[in-house]
């Protein structure tokens, strides 16, 4: 069975703990969150009745600027994997050195079985449950999965309205007419691409030559997609919740885009392609392989059937600890997902900017500046892996937990 996704968590600083140990003090710090909050939040349901939801933030550390990161709506959401994605966020905001420490929220519920109204409800029940312990210099949240720039808007309302006064700073992902920014709603995907093009550098793989498969078709999927094959990448199969498509020439995306928006599924793809599995497309014989879903996909079973040349961890947490042993023993070059996905956190850095000093970016601006955080970060973990002949998850998190340490140490425990 799968280890819980903070086990893998603790894991991955533990291994870069064993190569270049940060201050003992400091490392059993970041082994713990800071804060956990859990909160039950009653919602009057459109049947009639109420119906008690659990939800959490989890507030890992501080210690580099404000906890930042995403709030999730699964029905499998645990305080485990709140506690890990919290963690990954400190991690993430630190890899590619943004000034925010890291947080993490969930509910539990299935937001694909509930209204318009009873989402907005919950959205902003959840909010009065955790606003006291938020704020823009405290801890700043934004989407995950299954989360909106609309649910954003209802959480900011509500917070606005506790604190009495106009607080767009305090989260992130909102609408554009809302305090949003221009690029969020594509970050993830964006800085996944620039993550890709560095790498496919790396390998030699020319763009027009390399055949991608995508897990996932949400916000940083279905958005990595449409950019990989505008830059000339070759996406081969794509999949979402109830299955997956393959053509080994090359799937139309503009077309799949536009059936997933009607008829809300991938598969009802009517280009020319074969059914496949989310099990299936990860062995799929392709260049690049993009993890886009959710966390211990590629595990010790089918890791040694990957054929991809790169794995870019578009999702948090695809990949468990024993998986990655394996592809780095069999050469797979894995972009972890700390540096992979964190266009989305870095955009939301640019949006929390804007909203402080009330200014508005083009998205041309929004897309250039997320190219010069994510491929110069690409550059230290990739150059740091080389130089240790490690995978570059630890690199990562070597690069990543010196700078969280040094900060906890010059603040003093
Ligand atoms: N949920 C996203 C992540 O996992 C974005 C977090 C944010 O924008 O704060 O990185």
């Amino acid at each position: 069975m799968a280890k819980n996704p903070f086990e893998n968590a603790l894991e991955q600083l533990e291994k870069a703990q064993d190569i270049e140990p940060i201050d003992s003090v400091a490392y059993e710090i970041m082994k713990r969150p800071q804060r956990i909050l859990e909160v039950s939040i009653p919602v009057k349901m459109d049947g009639g009745g109420t119906k008690i939801f659990t939800g959490y933030r989890v507030q890992h550390n501080d210690a580099r600027g404000p906890c930042k990161g995403g709030i999730r709506y699964h029905p499998n959401v645990s305080i485990d994997e709140v506690k890990a994605l919290a963690t990954w966020m400190t991690i993430k905001c630190a890899t590619v050195n943004i000034p925010y420490g890291g947080g993490k929220g969930g509910v539990i519920c299935d937001p694909k079985e509930m209204s318009e109204g009873e989402i907005e409800r919950l959205s902003r029940g959840y909010m009065r449950q955790i606003a006291h312990y938020i704020g823009p210099d405290v801890d700043v949240p934004a989407p995950d999965v299954y989360t909106t720039p609309q649910i954003m808007a209802w959480m900011e309302d509500e917070y606005s309205k506790i604190v009495g006064k106009d607080t767009p700073e305090v989260i992130t992902g909102k609408p554009i007419d809302k305090g949003g920014s221009e690029g969020r709603g594509t970050a993830t995907g964006m800085g996944g691409s620039y993550i890709i093009r560095e790498a496919s550098k790396e390998l030699g793989l020319n763009p027009s030559e390399s055949t991608v498969a995508i897990q996932g078709f949400g916000n940083a999927g279905s958005v990595a997609a449409s950019i990989l094959s505008k830059m000339g990448y070759k996406v081969v199969a794509v999949s979402d919740s109830h299955g997956g498509i393959y053509n080994k020439d090359g799937l139309n995306i503009d077309r799949v885009l536009q059936v997933k928006k009607e008829k809300g599924r991938v598969s009802e793809y009517d280009g020319p392609c074969e059914k496949v599995s989310n099990e299936e497309l990860l062995e799929l014989p392709v260049d690049i392989l993009v993890p886009a879903a959710l966390e211990n996909q590629i595990t010790k079973d089918n890791a040694p059937h990957i054929k991809a040349k790169l794995v870019a961890e578009l999702a948090n947490g695809p990949t468990t600890p024993e998986a990655d042993q394996i592809l780095h023993e069999q050469d797979v070059l894995v972009t972890p997902d700390i540096l992979t996905n964190a266009g989305g956190v870095t955009v939301s850095y640019f949006e929390w900017l804007q909203n402080k000093k009330g200014e508005h970016w083009s998205e041309e601006e929004v897309n250039k500046k997320l190219d010069e955080i994510m491929t110069p970060a690409f550059r230290d973990v990739y150059t740091k892996a080389k130089e240790k002949h490690i995978p570059m998850r630890t690199a990562a998190y070597i690069i990543a937990m010196h700078r969280v340490a040094d900060a906890i140490l010059k603040r003093g425990y």
